[in-house]
């Protein structure tokens, strides 16, 4: 399964590629805008749709995240901070892995980034050159492979098997595997699935990059909006030196605009990512940084009560579809539901499209997450509970004749 150097095979997702010559750099022309996106534009166009699309919780950050800004602006925290982040900031989040996710890290291997989104971006450019591979799960979060492609890095897909509750299979991963492989992404809890890795089966896919001298990037984005009661963490289960964790606030604590998200690397690495981040960004907003300190510091029950709804919403919905007869996975965690409609004809971006035209409800088409998205539809549970009942319902009915 291997594909492009643009990464899964995502041939009819996106809006064609923008650029072109003289207009920018082949690279950065033929990178692919997100079908997510296309479908967020197209219900702009559509007064009163159902927004079940996007991917960002519907819940306001906490008042004393807002204070805590507020108030580190009045102070004077409006320079530049170091590169890597403020050390207070940088100490509280080593407590906080050692506190949620379970294993002890130095605040020297830190760094605070712009959002989730950039950490992953510094770990893969500072980890692979040109026509370097890496491995993506499939169905994956669009922006691997967008990283992928802006780094001429090869993206090789990784199937998660819906009958092994969307997890990876290591046979399949040894058989892709070849002298340039030099990093696998996993992502746990798994946007668009809420699949979540047991402690043995995540230890297993550490072995496999071990095996093979390989870096993993470890994507726990929603660590804390798991459903089990159990966060599993890669650097928990096996202490292997060449993982890369990927943390945000913007899940946790409903924080997607302040952008400020983390990584945790061995020292030498995260050196290189902090050097890295000079010329990127120089440093992450210092307001930010310290409303993000406020939201550790702060009353967590705001994060369980987060949960709890996503919980909630996840269950009412996937009851009205599973009444109408629609297969959907019963998501461990994140915050959306991985729907099947294999029972259509119509690949998933017509469908979203013909959804949209219908029924004015936006959901994601799973093409947008790869080549195992073609008959699937990504629904978020980060909306309200009444416009995700009414989206759902009208979702079965559009689907129903199809579907039972
Ligand atoms: N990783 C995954 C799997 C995501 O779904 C997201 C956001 O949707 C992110 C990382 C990064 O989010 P942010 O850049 O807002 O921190």
């Amino acid at each position: 399964m291997t594909n492009s150097s643009n990464g899964p095979d995502r041939s009819s997702a996106g809006a064609p590629a923008a650029g072109g010559p003289g207009i920018s750099s082949l690279r950065a022309g033929t990178l692919q805008a997100s079908a997510i996106r296309e479908l967020f534009d197209a219900a702009q166009r559509v007064p009163g749709a159902l927004r079940l699309e996007v991917g960002e919780p519907n819940f306001p950050s906490p008042p004393w995240v807002i204070e805590a800004a507020h108030r580190a602006a009045r102070d004077g925290a409006t320079h530049y901070t170091p590169n890597t982040g403020i050390g207070e900031l940088r100490e509280a989040l080593a407590d906080k892995v050692r506190r949620v996710n379970g294993w002890q890290a130095r605040p020297e291997e830190c760094i605070v980034t712009a959002g989730g989104v950039q950490a992953l971006h510094l770990a893969l450019a500072a980890l692979l050159d040109p026509g370097d591979e890496v491995l993506l799960p499939d169905p994956l979060w669009p922006n691997f492979a967008m990283i992928a492609h802006l780094i001429s890095a090869r993206g090789v897909g990784y199937r998660l098997h819906p009958d092994a509750g969307f997890l990876p299979s290591v046979e399949e991963l040894e058989s892709l595997v070849t002298e340039r492989t030099r990093v696998i992404v996993v992502n746990f809890p798994s946007n668009p699935t809420g699949a979540c890795a047991t402690a043995a089966q995540l230890a297993e896919l550490v072995a496999f990059a071990r095996r093979h001298g390989l870096w993993m990037v470890a994507d726990e984005c929603y660590d804390e909006l798991t459903f089990t009661g159990e966060v599993v963490s890669a650097r928990a289960v096996d202490p292997y030196e060449r993982i890369v964790s990927v943390y945000t606030f913007s899940k946790t604590y409903a924080m997607t605009g302040w952008r400020v998200g983390y990584a945790f690397a061995p020292v030498e690495t995260l050196a290189v990512m902090g050097r890295m981040q000079e010329p990127l960004v120089s440093c992450v907003n210092a307001p930010a940084q310290y409303a993000a300190l406020a939201a550790l510091q702060g009353p967590q029950d705001v994060v369980a009560e987060m949960r709890d709804a996503y919980l909630r919403r996840a269950e009412a919905a996937r009851a009205v579809l599973v009444d109408a007869g629609i297969g959907v996975h019963r998501p461990d965690g994140a915050f959306y539901l991985w729907v099947d409609t294999s029972g259509d004809a119509r690949d998933s971006l017509r469908l979203a499209h013909d959804l949209l035209a219908a029924e004015a409800v936006a959901v994601a088409p799973g093409l947008a997450f790869g080549p195992s998205g073609a008959h699937r539809l990504r629904v978020s549970l980060a909306s309200s509970d009444e416009d995700l009942l009414e989206g759902c319902r009208r979702l079965a009915r559009f689907l129903g004749p199809i579907a039972g």
